[in-house]
């Protein structure tokens, strides 16, 4: 591991010194990342799914990294994540993916983002807007095949298409569906979403109407159901290398990018007999020695995690104590030695030894998802470039 490849610009705007707990990012690992989810889904073209700050490891900063990698074209959630790539400066296409509110739309128009057309009325409103200020709205058409969120149901499709050809200020871009469980090991329910989509699509063919691009698939997806790859794919955890779930087939080896660190700011001895953090839930019968981290639930470290926790010190696993404080966490060195300003790593690899995102899920009882996108915005992010691990 050498430190040349450190982003120093970044490094100093990070404010390395105002604060210890911070998240580092492996922008080598996230292009590992794409370069094999490339390879696997070639000749599809890719939408890197950005969404929630970029699955917490910083929006615009892996946007831009994104362009560099050449991927062809962005997702995020909502409007106002579309805006800001604008604003930042990004070119390349983007599609929002949730649904919109009929007074959006001039600022779809306006900032050029690709918008999700989910109904028959919204499709009319999208079309009237676009028709207003003479322009043409890019869409994409949203089907959905089985998970009930958004979208017009596979079984009322042809009526949305023919609706959607016919609309003059409209460029029908893409048709797109989004799967509920590709992420099991049983793809039969997938395998019916796929069908019924495959069926919905196949309108533009019988109509001689040339298809727009069709994509339908997510990591698990990509991971599993080759079949489904289509025109485009849509990568979101992946390609921060991490695995959706843990019964998925690990098809191709991820490097996780994100590691978060702190480091001891405290060293005391609790004498037995006297509890540590609120509610006093923690107690030692002997003498232990122990060190404070500043990090807590404020930052996205789940209080969920309490009696569970683990981070690594001097190379070990060390037990969090007591309850985990908003801003602080009590950890358990037992007989061991250490010191202020130790590194502690809350996520990531020290001397060997590592705790993963899916640990902190187990701690937690929730998935990698939600960890990851809960790392609160008040932490720094450090990008640096280590490749060949
Ligand atoms: C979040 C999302 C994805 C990416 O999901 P991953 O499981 O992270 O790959 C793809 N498509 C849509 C519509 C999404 O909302």
């Amino acid at each position: 591991m050498t430190n040349d490849n450190i982003d120093n610009n970044l490094l100093i705007s990070a404010n390395e010194s105002l604060r210890p707990t911070h998240v580092e990012i492996n922008l080598s690992a996230i292009a590992e990342n794409f370069s094999k989810i490339r390879e696997l889904t070639y000749p599809a073209k890719v939408m890197a799914i950005l969404k929630a700050n970029a699955y917490g490891h910083g929006l615009v900063r892996i946007a831009k990294f994104m362009e560099e990698l050449g991927a062809d074209y962005l997702g995020v959630a909502v409007l106002e994540e579309g805006i800001l790539l604008r604003e930042e400066g990004i070119n390349m296409p983007i599609l929002v993916l949730g649904g919109i509110l009929g007074n959006q739309v001039p600022l779809f128009l306006r900032y050029d983002l690709a918008i999700t057309a989910s109904s028959i009325e919204k499709l009319e409103n999208i079309n009237a807007a676009a028709e207003a200020t003479k322009t043409t709205a890019k869409v994409h058409l949203k089907i959905d095949t089985g998970l009930e969120r958004i979208g017009v149901h596979y079984y009322n499709a042809e009526k949305f298409f023919e609706r959607a050809v016919a609309c003059k200020n409209i460029s029908i871009e893409g048709v797109y569906s989004h799967f509920a469980r590709a992420t099991e090991s049983d793809l039969s329910y997938t395998k019916l979403q796929f069908e019924r989509f495959s069926e919905a699509v196949s309108f533009f063919e019988k109509r001689s109407i040339k298809t727009p691009m069709k994509h339908i698939s997510n990591s698990g997806a990509i991971l599993q159901f080759p079949e489904a790859n289509l025109d485009l794919v849509r990568p979101g955890i992946i390609l921060f290398g991490v695995y959706p779930s843990n019964e998925i087939e690990k098809t191709i080896h991820l490097e996780p990018a994100l590691s978060w660190k702190s480091r001891v700011v405290y060293f005391k001895v609790i004498k037995s007999g006297h509890p540590v953090g609120y509610g006093s839930a923690w107690e030692t019968d002997k003498n232990i020695r122990a060190v404070t981290v500043p990090v807590g639930y404020g930052d996205g470290y789940f209080r969920a995690m309490n009696g569970k926790a683990k981070v690594l010190l001097n190379g070990k696993k060390y037990p969090v104590i007591g309850n985990i404080s908003m801003d602080q966490i009590v950890v358990n060195i037992g007989d061991d030695s250490a010191f202020n300003n130790d590194e502690v790593v809350l996520i990531g690899s020290q001397n060997g030894e590592r705790i993963s995102v899916e640990d902190l899920a187990g701690w937690a009882g929730t998935i990698p998802y939600e960890i990851l996108t809960n790392i609160n915005t008040r932490v720094p992010r450090k990008y640096i470039k280590v490749s060949g691990k």
